[in-house]
């Protein structure tokens, strides 16, 4: 284990001098003020330096290689995004400035809805959400308005259970009852089966499209049709619209309310927490209850307004993670229309490639062609004692990143790989390489994989107790 940078500290020890006062010195006596110094550690600049170097080297990131994170996108960030994201007129500017003084800042998050508005065929979007899960909490927030504005008492939201995991918990928070739906044995939702379902008590279907096995609703128009024969309303999880940009427009197949994840589909870096934003798009009947402010045009001036009668209100301060829309809004104008085509077609085409590929290792339940993302089963390595945890800590001696596992919940042993459009033929190869390799190990050596991994800088963590307990205590009194 390497030092960490307290224990590195040594008294006296300075990267930075800050030059001698030549004011006057006055002591301030406050009731908060510290007692004790603060207890940061002490070290030259070379060596800060380069213990961090050392720590960024340790980590794997969308940098070094493949990140084929089922579900998350996991794509480039191209750089000239960070770059516009660095103009002075942006960084330097105060969220409480006048908008006479944000004219640029205003029109960028007025052109970025536009923009979104044309992808998806939705009427507006607020740009407020901070994430997918805030934007799916927005979204219901916004239906259970409208539902209180018709006086009706609707209780109940159905989602498939290929629907991302975050749906249930924010339909609980808003205090709906999530119900779920079956999917049928190709993993799709079976209109039949929807149709007994939907009562006069269901609020909304939320589902997440394509789903989380990776596979676009063939039925989607009839089930839009049964939802909306109901009174209800649909909700579509679009954080992976990645599969289907200029290919097809939720707001023209009847899609009410929807959000978009900007860190997965629109190219910002995520992980680690964010900063992320997932805008919520509403169909016409809907633009009343999204949150305020919103930013209008009114001859070429662009202006806040914050006055809404049927607003659910605010729900992040000022416009959102303005940042992050700037590095969406650079991807989307870098690409163009037909670019932004080629992205989803392009992440199909590596999808499918890979599992074509995958499927002679692995099982795959739900054969056929697949959108931006497959799910695998490892289900055929249990003969020898191998489980899917087993073969992605192997992955990770072979130093490539892991799918996501165990997700979605329907498929047993998952694998769940998506491997986005922007990975070449050969690191495509190369990923599949690895994990045939793992399949013919399992068979051949599997204490090869029980053991895995032993080049990481840790092994195997008790992942409960690191996600739920972490010891992130340090040395040296940091009160
Ligand atoms: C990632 C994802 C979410 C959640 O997005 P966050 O930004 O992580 O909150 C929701 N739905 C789907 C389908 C996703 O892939």
């Amino acid at each position: 284990m390497s030092k960490t940078i307290f224990e590195k500290s040594r008294p006296g020890r300075r990267g930075y001098r800050i030059p001698e006062s030549d004011c006057p010195i006055r002591s301030i006596d406050l009731p908060h003020m510290r007692k004790t110094p603060l207890g940061l550690p002490e070290m030259g600049e070379q060596d800060i330096v380069r213990h961090y170097v050392e720590l960024a080297s340790k980590n794997y990131h969308v940098d070094k290689g493949i990140y084929p994170l089922g579900s998350c996108t996991m794509k480039y960030n191209p750089l000239v995004n960070e770059e516009v994201a660095r103009l002075d007129g942006f960084t330097g500017l105060h969220p409480e400035q006048n908008a006479s003084d944000a004219q640029g800042a205003l029109e960028l998050a007025y052109r970025l809805e536009r923009a979104l508005c044309d992808l998806t065929g939705m009427a507006a979007f607020t740009l407020q959400p901070a994430a997918g899960a805030h934007g799916e909490l927005t979204g219901i927030m916004i239906a259970r308005a409208y539902f209180a504005g018709r006086g009706e008492k609707r209780k109940v939201v159905l989602i498939p259970d290929s629907a991302h995991g975050t749906n249930p918990a924010s339909v609980a928070t808003c205090g709906f009852a999530p119900k779920t739906i079956a999917s049928n044995e190709r993993g799709l939702i079976d209109p039949e089966l929807l149709e007994r379902t939907v009562t006069d008590e269901t609020a909304v279907l939320m589902l997440t499209l394509p789903n989380t096995l990776g596979l676009f609703e063939s039925s989607i128009g009839e089930i839009i049709r049964i939802v909306h024969a109901k009174g209800a309303l649909v909700y579509m999880d679009g954080a992976n619209m990645n599969a289907l940009l200029g290919i097809v427009r939720p707001g023209e197949i009847g899609v009410d309310i929807m959000h978009l994840n900007l860190h997965k589909t629109f190219s910002t870096p995520h992980g680690g927490g964010g900063p992320g934003s997932g805008p919520v798009g509403v169909a016409k009947h809907l633009v009343d209850y999204l949150p305020v402010p919103r930013v209008v045009e009114e001859g070429g001036v662009f202006k806040l307004v914050s006055r809404s009668e049927k607003s659910i209100g605010r729900v992040h301060p000022y416009l959102g993670n303005f940042n992050v829309f700037v590095k969406a809004y650079a991807y989307i104008r870098t690409l163009g229309g037909p670019g932004l085509r080629e992205v989803a077609e392009n992440a199909i085409l590596n999808a499918n490639y890979l599992s074509a590929r995958l499927k002679k290792s692995y099982d795959l339940k739900y054969p056929g062609p697949c959108m931006h993302e497959f799910v695998l089963s490892a289900r055929n390595l249990k003969k020898f004692g191998v489980r899917a945890t087993d073969v992605v800590k192997r992955l990770l001696d072979y130093g490539l990143h892991a799918p996501t596992v165990y997700f979605p919940l329907i498929v047993e042993e998952a694998l769940m790989i998506e491997p986005v459009e922007t990975e070449s033929k050969e690191t495509l190869d190369h990923f599949a390489d690895a994990l045939e390799k793992i399949a013919e190990e399992a068979e051949k050596c599997p204490e090869k994989l029980h053991e895995a991994p032993v080049t990481t800088p840790v092994r195997r963590l008790d992942e409960a107790v690191a996600a739920r307990c972490p010891d992130l205590c340090c040395p040296g009194d940091l009160e």
